[in-house]
């Protein structure tokens, strides 16, 4: 069998035996991917195998490295924070490492957002957004339970965050539990106005909230919009007293080339979510962050109007000093020019791809490049995507290809020649499949 030959046909056939790890993985078809790769060591953009094979993290391990594996003044605070305090209940006791970070947030955040709701994932602090929406028109007298979405969005795998995302093969066999909502297409370029209009709409029929990925939908396919239309879709929602939650997990801490993506807009959510970078990408910590209006609608001695919501590790110390201490390497070193580096090094690297035939909409949005392989089978489920994982693991790159979509979105201290060789590989996976 050919090289080419075993690439295309690896993916397909089903291993002989059952895993030998009891490890259940995420995304993962087991039978279709018998094997895992260990993972010993991380040190900036790089990951270590247990034979001392170096894979360059080309996808920041799932979007949320930002400086790098190990980034030292993170780590430091995390022994430091270790040594101190691990978990408190966070129910009628507070913590330095928490009051800190949430004093930085407040400080960094677009103006307005004046309160701190501490989770442990993307998902979560989704979910409480949606409940903080909730709680709000109920609290204030004028219950209001629609949620207005963008089409292809992705906003976690919880229920209540898959049923604000695009439906589809992944939650086909929950349909039944998702909740009822309305959809504005996506504003495709030169086809803004209708997304426009259709918000219009939806909001002069009282919803609840609009939640929107600013500036590029993730999980969606790395699809991009102007800030103009994100800046126009906040004007609309705030014409019709329309909540406007920002999922800002993905976007945050520069990804888009700014802090956040809503900055490039002047866009002040209602409601905000951040999480994957919050720690730099060392331990799992998200926020939800509000308006004084939101905190308000609770804040009552009628105990019938607290925010009832809380995950045993809410606002874990150790996770807040990490969080802390990327917020200081952010006000204490460069990030800005790393960040504003990183994209023209990613912009350069794209352009062989925009004259080639075999690629379609070659597209960047700050540190974010993607590039779509024109292929014939093109959904997630086809082939196309772990046939292409397995092509670059060879080639030890860490890309994980959205179907036929290739995206690369590196920790920001990836080197040019980092870049060549991932970009050498994606050149490489055409050639492959030509
Ligand atoms: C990853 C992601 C989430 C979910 O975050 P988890 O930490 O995986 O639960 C939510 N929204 C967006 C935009 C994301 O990219």
């Amino acid at each position: 069998m050919s090289a080419k030959a075993a690439y295309l046909t690896a993916s397909v056939t089903s291993s002989a035996g059952r895993p030998a790890s009891p490890i259940w993985h995420p995304f993962t078809q087991h039978a279709l991917q018998p094997e895992m790769t260990p993972i010993v060591r991380g040190e900036g953009a790089y990951l270590y195998t247990p034979e001392g094979a170096r894979i360059i993290d080309a996808i920041s391990s799932w979007w949320v490295v930002t400086h790098g594996h190990r980034y030292a003044p993170i780590i430091e605070a995390i022994k430091a924070q270790a040594d101190q305090l691990d978990q408190v209940i966070f129910a009628g006791y507070t913590h330095p490492p928490a009051e800190a970070l949430a004093a930085d947030l407040v400080a960094v955040t677009p103006e307005g957002l004046d309160h701190v709701f501490f989770s442990d994932s993307g998902s979560t602090c989704v979910e409480v957004a949606l409940k903080m929406a909730l709680g709000y028109w109920r609290n204030i007298g004028a219950p209001r339970t629609r949620i207005v979405v963008m089409e292809g969005s992705y906003h976690g795998d919880t229920i209540g965050t898959m049923s604000v995302g695009a439906r589809g093969v992944f939650n086909a066999a929950y349909a039944p539990l998702l909740f009822d909502v309305a959809q504005v297409p996506f504003p495709e370029q030169g086809r803004e106005e209708e997304t426009l209009k259709a918000l219009e709409a939806l909001c002069a029929e009282a919803p609840a909230a609009f939640i929107v990925e600013p500036l590029i939908l993730g999980s969606g396919g790395m699809k991009m919009y102007g800030p103009d239309v994100l800046a126009a879709m906040k004007r609309i929602c705030e014409a019709h007293g329309v909540l406007f939650i920002a999922d800002e997990v993905m976007t945050g801490w520069g990804r888009t080339g700014t802090l956040f993506a809503c900055d490039q807009a002047g866009v002040v959510p209602d409601i905000a979510c951040y999480s994957k970078g919050l720690t730099g990408g060392s331990l799992p910590l998200a926020v939800t962050m509000c308006s004084r209006a939101i905190f308000d609608a609770h804040y009552s001695e009628d105990r019938t109007r607290t925010f009832f919501h809380s995950s045993s590790y809410t606002a874990n110390p150790i996770a807040c000093a990490a969080g802390h201490a990327n917020l200081q390497v952010w006000r204490n070193e460069p990030v800005p020019a790393r960040i504003e580096a990183l994209r023209a090094m990613q912009a350069a690297r794209l352009e062989r791809f925009r004259d080639d035939a075999r690629f379609a909409d070659v597209r960047q949005c700050g540190t974010i490049a993607a590039l779509d392989l024109k292929v014939n089978d093109a959904g997630y489920l086809a082939d196309i995507g772990p046939r292409l994982r397995a092509f670059f693991a060879d080639r030890h790159l860490l890309l994980r290809p959205l179907g036929n979509t290739i995206y690369v979105m590196p920790p920001y201290c990836v080197t040019g020649d980092d870049l060549d060789a991932i970009y050498d590989g994606i050149a490489a996976a055409a050639e492959m499949l030509a």
